[in-house]
């Protein structure tokens, strides 16, 4: 398939709806990635729990070392001097019933829908995937959410002198799911009149409600 074609990434407020269930539960996601490989071969760090027993034990442990500010147990495997996953084997993953949380969850439509652009010029074989995805935009629905998902990104990333030190996450990644986890936020056609502090303020309350436990979407 030409790399250019484009690819369907399904009606946006379904897959809205099935990604945010998969980042509350912590689960799978489905993501039709055909053929492409990018996410393996764009010198990203895999991290792994502890508890993820079967995947360390298809992992030689010398691929492995501890994982910066984290617990003991958890662990990050790097790339090769190509920045390819080490466990990626003539172009497929050699550990795939196996392959970490991590790589399971990751959805690069994520950056299709945020209007965030992927940090890193490593990143560009991910980037060129994510340009080829099409959401399809059927009703109003699919509209209007997909505009609320690209207002809050975009507040994240323009007004991020207005959050405190530290609260904000650094990386691309982290910024598109935080706005998909906050988005709700910018659904009311109004919202442009909310004062910038009580949304920052909103936005942090939305943020840690979504990641506790036991609280439903
Ligand atoms: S473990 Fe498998 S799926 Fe995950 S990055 Fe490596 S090759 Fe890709």
């Amino acid at each position: 398939m030409p790399e250019s074609q484009e690819l369907a990434a399904g009606k946006f407020s379904t897959w809205l709806i099935s990604t945010r269930t998969a980042l509350k539960k912590d689960s799978e996601t489905d993501v039709p990635c055909g053929e492409c490989n990018a996410c393996c071969r764009s010198s990203q760090f895999i991290h792994i729990k502890p508890d993820e027993k079967d995947t360390l034990a298809h992992i030689p442990e010398e691929l492995l070392f501890p994982a910066p500010g984290l617990p003991k147990g958890y662990v990050l495997m790097g790339y090769d001097e190509n920045g390819h996953c080490p466990m990626l084997k003539k172009g497929a993953c050699s550990i795939y019933e196996y392959r970490p949380a991590t790589c399971r969850s990751y959805d690069c439509r994520i950056f299709a829908a945020t209007g965030i652009r992927i940090s890193g010029k490593d990143k560009a074989l991910i980037t060129q995937q994510v340009q080829r995805w099409k959401f399809s935009l059927a009703d109003s629905e699919d509209i209007k959410e997909q505009r609320a998902v690209q207002k809050a990104a975009s507040f994240l990333t323009n007004k991020s002198k207005l959050f405190a030190p530290g609260e904000l996450p650094e990386n691309s990644t982290q910024l598109a799911i935080m706005s998909i986890k906050v988005y709700d936020l910018f659904l009311e056609e109004g919202e442009q009149s909310i004062d910038d502090t009580k949304r920052v303020k909103a936005i942090m309350q939305t943020w840690e409600r979504f990641d506790a436990k036991g609280e439903k979407l």
